[in-house]
This record gives structure tokens, sequence and C-alpha cells, in this order.
């Protein structure tokens, strides 16, 4: 079902309410991922560094480290996909888990359907096709490894940063508009988070000049 001709796929879940836990847990292996689970922050990050997961379920209220910790941690060293579990949907926290390198995030209640339809997303994102590298003048995208370099030095993005720029990159010379920026990032389309995008873009200006991304006024932004 999972389609991955045999190549199991392994999950992490970093949860402490003990039957939320174990009814993710139970579901995801229902799928056919193979699951482990953390019930403390600490135990998460000790976990999510040592074996290389193909999506990592963050809560973000977790005792001894709490989520935000743990993503930021994690991040310095990996790429591993991360979907975070809030219960408070409030923007602030939305932008500051993508921000810090959250891939997605879910708010508390949520479906376990839900659930499972983004783990599937972020699996496939990780295990994309063999990469191909992108040149866009001195900057280079590496696909497979999802990191970026100019004039051959690494370039430290986050998780949403890089997919902006990716995808900005897998349609050069075409104007992308905020709306589908959102749509490829799976987030909601509301006017509040249009200023995540260009929170993103001009953060993408920084990091890698301000010339790469030309804005459309009205229209949207362009890799020329
Ligand atoms: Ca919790």
């Amino acid at each position: 079902m999972l389609g991955t001709g045999g190549i199991e796929m392994r999950l992490l879940v970093v949860e402490d309410e003990p039957d939320l836990l174990a009814g993710v847990v139970r579901a995801l292996r229902q799928q056919g991922y193979a699951v482990d689970a953390a019930a403390d922050g600490e135990d998460g990050l000790h976990k999510a560094q040592t074996v290389d997961y193909d999506a990592i379920v963050l809560d973000v209220m977790l005792p001894r480290l709490d989520g935000w910790a743990v993503l930021a941690r994690l991040r310095d060293a990996k790429a591993t996909p991360v979907l975070m579990l809030t219960a408070r949907d409030r923007t602030a926290d939305r932008v500051r888990g993508l921000d810090g390198g959250a891939d997605d995030y879910l708010v508390k209640p949520f479906d376990v359907a839900e659930l499972l339809a983004r783990v599937r997303v972020l699996v496939r994102r990780g295990r994309r096709e063999p990469g191909v590298a992108m040149n866009l003048g001195p900057v280079r995208i590496d696909t497979a490894a999802r990191t970026v370099t100019q004039a051959g030095a690494t370039v430290a993005l986050t998780a949403r940063e890089y997919a902006v720029l990716e995808y900005l990159a897998r349609h050069r010379g075409e104007v992308v508009t905020r709306t589908v920026l959102y749509e490829h990032l799976g987030d909601d389309s509301d006017d509040t988070l249009s200023n995540v995008i260009d929170v993103h873009i001009s953060n993408l200006r920084k990091k890698l000049g301000a010339t790469l991304i030309e804005t459309r006024r009205g229209h949207g932004y362009v890799i020329a």
C-alpha cells in the first residue's frame, strides 16, 4: 500500500499523553510504518539524533525538553521532516514552528485520518525521487540532501525557506503566486499567513542576496 518496494519506513512519535501516544503509534503501525515512541523531549531528541527517521511527529508541550527545543537541536544536525502537534491555534505559534524548521503542524485535537494524511505527505517529500542539483548562478540546490550552497559555502535555511526556494527554482522563469506557495507548503490560505511567505522570502534574500528572487508586485515571485 505504501508503494515503496518493500523499504520499511520508520517514524518517531514524541508525545507525553499516554493514550494519545498509544493511539497515534497504533494507527501508524496499522499503516505499515515501523514506529518508535518517546514520552518526553530528552528521549525524543536522543532517538531523533541517533536514528534516521523518515518523519517525526513531535508534540510541543513535553516534559524535560519542549518540542521547540527538540526541534531546534535536531535542526543543528538533521533535516528529518517534522510534524508539530500544537494545542494552540495561534498564528504566532505557527510562525514560530515553521521558522524553527518544522515542516508541518497539526492543531490538537485532530482526526487520526488527518494525521496519517500529513505524515504520508512528509514521508513522500523526504523520499523524493533521486535528487538533482540545480544551479542558480553561484547558488546550488541539492534536492536529495535538501541543502543549499553559495559559492561553495553552505547556507543554513529553515525547512520552509528551503521549500520555498526549491519550488521557485523548479519553476524558474515562471511567476509563482503566494497562493501557490501556500498550497505547496500545505498551509491554510488566509491573509495572516500570507505574511509568512513574505517573511520566508525576506529571509532568503538576506541569506542568498537581494536579487535572486524577484517580486512581481500583485502577482508573486520569480527566479529569472
Ligand atoms: Ca503534551
